[in-house]
């Protein structure tokens, strides 16, 4: 079994999650008393928080390279970011590392196209839902049509993930709003919903929708969990 380095703490209401779903999928495939060879990396998330919104990505990338490398060198065989705002400085940590980085957009993409949806609605930080290193990438590199809910619903979902998800405060009436910001999206077309950042999993539920969601965490351990087997 490969070892897998995570790269958490962004915040940890989610690595949290990782940690568990990478173990379960181990011992689903392997049964018995197998469980998953990880390293975790945890940052401070404070101060990265500080310098998203700053602008600053020179200096989360400085710190997350740094972290990265602590993993390779500690023997991880291949990286995940578990967060997808922050593959922002995905291409600098991969420049820096020997090891394969498992890239959340392209295990959520190759999701997407298994199941044939070619319309997608995201949700996610506001990095996230307006800039090109995933919204772009995803339509670049898999040619999947992308829908992102209207500015003020931007605004409030970007305002509850930091205020409330990765302080692990989850409310119902900020999961009603969720619900209706996705059938906005369905609404104008998109098939599916992708939950593109790592709490929202934690706030609105498959079971509670008809709404078809891709949660990247969960695709993100999958992915980890066939990295690790193969
Ligand atoms: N975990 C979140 C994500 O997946 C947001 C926190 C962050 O800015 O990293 O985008």
């Amino acid at each position: 079994m490969k070892k897998i380095g995570l790269l958490g703490g962004m915040s940890w209401e989610s690595t949290q999650h990782y940690y568990r779903l990478i173990n379960e999928g181990v011992r689903e495939e392997l049964g018995g008393l197998h469980s998953a060879e990880l390293l975790l990396y945890s940052v401070d998330f404070d101060p990265i928080e500080k310098l998203q919104h700053a602008g600053d990505w020179e200096g989360t990338e400085k710190i997350l390279t740094a972290a990265s490398l602590s993993l390779e060198k500690a023997g991880a065989e291949g990286l995940l970011i578990c967060t997808n705002t922050m593959h922002k400085v995905a291409p600098g940590i991969e420049k820096a590392l020997n090891i394969p980085l498992l890239h959340i957009a392209d295990a959520t993409a190759e999701a997407l196209k298994r199941d044939g949806i070619e319309t997608v609605g995201l949700l996610g930080t506001a990095f996230t839902m307006e800039q090109d290193f995933y919204k772009g990438r995803l339509t670049d590199k898999f040619g999947l049509d992308v829908l992102v809910p209207e500015t003020e619903e931007r605004q409030f979902v970007h305002d509850v993930i930091y205020q409330e998800l990765c302080l692990g405060d989850i409310r119902e009436n900020s999961a009603a709003s969720y619900y209706g910001i996705m059938e906005n999206l369905t609404d104008r077309g998109a098939q599916a919903v992708i939950l593109g950042c790592t709490e929202i999993g934690t706030l609105v539920k498959q079971e509670k929708t008809d709404i078809k969601l891709y949660d990247t965490t969960e695709i993100h351990a999958r992915k980890a969990v066939a990295f690790a087997l193969s």
